[in-house]
C-alpha cells in the first residue's frame, strides 16, 4: 500500500511512491518501460484545492496508475490535476500529460524550441530515430544506421500532441499564490526550460541539471546546430542564478544546484580536452573517436554500451568536436554527407 513519506535523498529515489520533499513540494517517480534511467520524478505542488505538477511521466500504463495513487495521496483525483508544466519534450516528460489530457482536460505548457521536434514526432512517415539517423550518418556511423534500422520499434504516433501553450521563456507565471520564473536552458533538447520558485527556494531541473548522471546533448528530431554550445551556455545562465535546491527529473533532491553545475561544467571541460587529443591521435569522425574513449559513469567501452548508448555516444562526440570547430581548436569538413575533422 503506498503511503505519503518524508523523501529521504539517501534511499533508493526510484520506489513508487509520494514523497514530502519540504515546502508543499511533492516528488512522484514514475517507472519507464525501458532505458538506463530506470524512473522520472514528476513533482505536484497545491493550487487551491488541485495540483500544478512538473512533467508528466511516460504514457503507459503502470505510471498512469502509481500517478493516480501518488495524487491520491495528497487528496486529489487525476481530474483535480489543474496543469502540466512540461521542461522538455522527450516522452518521459511528456507523453502521460497528452494522454491524461484526452480524459481530463487539463491544460499543458511547453517550451517553444520544442515545436519542430514534435512536428517531426508527430509525422507518420518520419519515424521516431529520423533525427538520430541524420546524426550517425555525418558521425560516420553507418554501421550504426544499419543496427537502428533493423531494431524494433515501439512508437506510437498518437503519444504526441501539441501543447495549450507555449512557455517564451524567459517569462514569469503564475503557480498557486506564487510567482515562478521559466529559464531557457537549450542543450539537453532545443526547447528545454526550467522552472524557479523563489518562495520555495527550489529549482525544477527537468533534465538539464541531474545530480548522478550527465544529460545527454542533442538527443530530439531537430537538433540545433551546436546544441552541446547552448548546453554550456545554459548552465552557466543557471549558475549565475541564486543558489537553490535541485528538484531533478532523475536522480534524488540534492541540496546545491550550483555544486552540480560546477561539475558538469568541469565533465564537459574533461570531455572537450580528451576528444580534442583523440584528433592528433588519429580519429576523424565522430564515430571513430567515440569509439576510443570510455562511457557512462562506470566507465564502460563502447562495445559495452547498448544501442542506444552507442549511438548517444556518437552523437555526444560530435557535439564536442562541432565545439572544438567553433572555437577554432579544430577544422571540419564535409564529405559525403560525413564531417570529418582535423587540427587547425
Ligand atoms: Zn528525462
Amino acid at each position: 500500500m503506498m503511503q505519503l513519506r518524508q523523501d529521504d535523498p539517501e534511499a533508493d529515489w526510484t520506489i513508487p511512491g509520494a514523497y514530502d520533499v519540504g515546502a508543499g513540494v511533492y516528488r512522484i517517480p514514475l517507472p519507464l518501460p525501458q532505458d538506463g534511467l530506470q524512473a522520472v520524478n514528476v513533482y505536484a505542488v497545491r493550487d487551491g484545492d488541485e495540483l500544478v505538477l512538473v512533467d508528466s511521466g511516460w504514457a503507459i500504463t503502470e505510471a498512469r496508475d502509481l500517478l493516480e495513487q501518488a495524487v491520491k495521496l495528497l487528496d486529489v483525483s487525476l481530474a483535480g490535476v489543474r496543469r502540466f508544466l512540461v521542461t522538455h519534450v522527450h516522452r518521459d516528460h511528456y507523453t502521460l500529460a497528452v494522454t491524461l489530457r484526452r480524459e481530463f482536460g487539463m491544460r499543458i505548457t511547453l517550451g517553444r524550441g520544442e515545436a519542430a521536434t514534435l512536428r517531426t514526432a508527430r509525422d507518420r512517415l518520419a519515424g521516431p530515430w529520423v533525427g538520430m539517423l541524420t546524426q550517425l550518418r555525418r558521425g560516420g556511423a553507418d554501421d550504426l544506421c544499419r543496427e537502428v534500422v533493423g531494431a524494433p520499434v515501439q512508437y506510437d504516433v498518437s503519444d504526441w500532441d501539441d501543447p495549450d501553450d507555449w512557455f517564451d521563456a524567459p517569462e514569469e507565471i503564475q503557480v498557486g499564490t506564487g510567482s515562478w520564473q521559466v529559464h531557457p536552458t537549450p542543450g539537453h533538447t532545443r526547447g528545454h526550460v526550467v522552472f524557479v520558485d523563489p518562495a520555495r527556494d527550489v529549482m525544477f531541473a527537468g533534465d538539464h541539471v541531474l545530480p548522478r548522471i550527465t544529460p545527454s546533448i542533442g538527443f530530439e528530431q531537430q537538433p540545433a546546430e551546436l546544441p552541446l554550445r547552448d548546453y554550456l551556455d545554459s548552465l552557466k545562465l543557471v549558475r549565475g542564478l541564486p543558489d537553490r535546491r535541485l528538484l531533478p527529473a532523475h536522480g534524488p533532491v540534492a541540496p546545491s544546484v550550483h555544486a552540480r553545475v560546477d561539475e558538469l561544467i568541469e565533465h564537459h571541460d574533461i570531455r572537450l580536452h580528451q576528444i580534442d587529443e583523440l584528433i592528433d591521435a588519429g580519429a576523424h569522425t565522430a564515430s571513430e573517436a567515440a569509439r576510443r574513449m570510455l562511457w557512462t559513469r562506470w566507465g564502460r567501452t563502447f562495445a559495452e554500451l547498448d544501442l542506444l548508448g552507442r549511438c548517444l555516444a556518437v552523437t555526444e562526440t560530435m557535439a564536442h568536436l562541432d565545439v572544438l570547430v567553433h572555437v577554432g581548436r579544430l577544422s571540419r569538413t564535409e564529405a559525403d554527407g560525413v564531417a570529418c575533422y582535423t587540427r587547425g
